[in-house]
């Protein structure tokens, strides 16, 4: 296949990352040839197919264009761009958009029974991390000295076999800190998954077909939580409704065959609506109150 007319996105081959990024490009209308267990699956629909690899790699292969897009969590980016900042090179995959997944923050995290009453606690520990370029430039910042004990996973652990007093490490509903006795104390650096694209000007046609998908990718991202509400009101209590109704712009308003002073109101909510409201609005007068998911929206 011609390299100039299918784009290449990378993301995460079998992780925390891997079924939300497959969603996220279903939703995206795209249809994938074959499951993740080979390399690259081909895009059947869009010129566009997809490398599964691991999540350390994609900033890489990224920058040097063997993938045209990635998708990655902003801890191994910035890990990475600090990385290569420290060894005189310039970082140049550019960020297109943040994504509404994989979040979680880099902590630091101490052994319960450790005292802790600020950063100037850390002075002379040493901390275990999988990310010692992001702990370092954090230590760097706040002029503190510690050791950083680089490992290659099980972070949590480090503290009960001596190998650090303290850790740095990814968290999210703080659960494996809590199984291995260990506090947050300290956000370094709060993230969440992120689109990245290569800073190497790619041909027309992969060009507009990178628009294409963020235009679909926002669509995709602003649908989520928005629903879709008709209701029948008395017109009198339209301005007590329109006020009502969460996040949503002009609202339809529709006279109501043999009422005149009946209308129909539709309008498109970007928020949950939640039954409190509903109950509000039939309070304000409406009725035939319905709430329905928004599939798809392109502005
Ligand atoms: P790979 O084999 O691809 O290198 P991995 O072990 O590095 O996999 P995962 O544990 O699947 O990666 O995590 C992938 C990403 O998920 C992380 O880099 C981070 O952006 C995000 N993430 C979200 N919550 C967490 C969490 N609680 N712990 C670790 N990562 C998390
Ligand atoms: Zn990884």
């Amino acid at each position: 296949m011609d390299k100039d007319s299918r784009l290449k996105l990378a993301i995460q081959k079998s992780g925390r990352l891997t079924d939300h990024s497959l969603d996220l490009l279903g939703r995206c209308g795209l249809k994938l040839s074959r499951g993740k267990d080979q390399l690259m699956a081909f895009g059947e629909n869009l010129p566009l197919d997809v490398l599964f690899v691991r999540d350390d790699d994609i900033p890489d292969l990224v920058q040097e264009d063997v993938s045209d897009l990635g998708l990655v969590g902003l801890n191994v980016l910035e890990e990475r761009r600090l990385e290569m900042a420290a060894r005189g090179a310039t970082a140049r995959f550019e960020v297109l958009r943040p994504l509404d997944f994989g979040h979680c923050r880099l902590s630091l995290a101490v052994p319960e029974g450790m005292a802790w009453k600020d950063l100037s606690s850390i002075a002379g520990l040493r901390i275990a991390t999988t990310y010692p370029a992001l702990l370092a430039s954090f230590l760097k910042q706040n002029g503190i000295t510690a050791e950083i004990v680089t490992l290659s996973g099980a972070v949590e652990i480090a503290p009960r076999l001596g190998r650090a007093d303290m850790i740095c490490d990814l968290v999210s509903s703080g659960s494996t800190l809590q199984a291995n006795h260990l506090r947050e104390v300290h956000t370094i650096l709060k993230s969440q998954v992120v689109l990245i694209r290569t800073p190497v000007k790619l041909p027309e046609f992969k060009e507009s077909w990178i628009s294409r998908l963020l235009l679909r990718i926002d669509g995709v991202e602003q649908v989520k939580e928005s629903k879709y509400i008709m209701l029948h009101a008395p017109r009198s209590a339209l301005p007590r409704i329109r006020e009502l109704l969460p996040g949503s712009e002009s609202p339809t308003i529709i006279p109501l065959e043999g009422s005149p002073d009946k209308v129909a109101v539709h309008a498109v909510c970007r928020e949950n609506v939640f039954w409190e409201t509903l109950e509000s609005l039939k309070a304000a007068g409406a009725s035939a109150l319905l709430v329905l998911p928004v599939e798809k929206m392109l502005n």
